[in-house]
């Protein structure tokens, strides 16, 4: 059985003093880890001081992004190396607006995964979808290939390691996408795993939808058979909001 998982994605948000904050008005309301798995993804530089103001929590700290390279002359990049470093255990890759403000191609994406697990934490890999590319059909095509691409030369003992998010880009920060319309893109790429490693793999990913998840449409989304969990991005800035998404059961 695979946990269920809520993720909240802060983006470029918060200070440091306001993350510190939030994680001491959440502290002790989080539910068991073994109930529902409770990770917040934040700037790299609030990392360690996130993690060292909540040992005892059942809460796990994530990265928003790495670079591929484990250190080296590479200014201003973020360590793969330097981030496992802290017990990080979750680094998000691939998410869309990294694809479109940094343009991350499919291979940087895939050598990002690579170095997620080389360094022994665990990726979730943001596979994106734009209206256009819903409407004119080519949907199954563009979201099987990311999923193809970001998964190249990943062991299939590491099936268990990887989440992948189905997070269009017409439904972040807009209106969701419906339950049907997740759980279709969900399913899609569990397919992909088990055509590329093995049924036993797919079902061992957990796969996320993310796209304007709120405490409103999150049990019908999570609901869903090939639904694991949710990355929120705005909803998950309020410890309010975020207790009702990781309380939600
Ligand atoms: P949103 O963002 O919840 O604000 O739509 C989700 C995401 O970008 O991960």
């Amino acid at each position: 059985m695979r946990t269920p998982f809520v993720a909240a994605n802060w983006k470029m948000n918060k200070t440091l003093p306001e993350a510190l904050d939030f994680l001491q008005t959440i502290a002790g309301k989080l539910p068991a880890e073994d109930d529902v798995e409770a990770l917040i993804c934040a700037q790299s530089l609030f990392l360690s001081q996130m993690m060292a103001l909540t040992p005892d929590e059942p809460l796990k700290i994530g990265a928003e992004n790495v670079f591929w390279q484990d250190q080296g002359a590479f200014t201003g990049e973020t360590s793969p190396k330097a981030v496992a470093s802290l017990g990080v255990d979750y680094v998000i890759i691939g998410h869309s607006e990294r694809r479109k403000y940094f343009r991350e191609t499919d291979e940087m994406v895939n050598n990002k995964v690579q170095a997620v697990l080389r360094n022994g934490m665990r990726p979730i890999i943001c596979v994106d979808e734009t209206m256009g590319q819903r409407e004119s059909n080519e949907k199954v095509h563009w979201v099987v290939s990311q999923v193809i691409e970001a998964l190249k030369g990943v062991a299939i003992e590491d099936a268990h390691k990887i989440t992948i998010a189905y997070e269009p880009s017409w439904a972040i920060g807009a209106a969701a996408a419906s339950a049907k319309q997740a759980e279709d893109g969900c399913y899609l790429i569990r397919q992909t795993v088990a055509d590329m490693l093995s049924d036993e793999a797919a079902d061992q990913v957990r796969v996320l939808y993310g796209g304007s998840v709120k405490p409103t449409n999150q049990a019908e989304l999570m609901a869903m058979p090939n639904i694991d969990g949710v990355l929120v991005g705005d909803a998950s800035l309020d410890p309010d909001i975020f207790l009702q998404l990781v309380n939600y059961q």
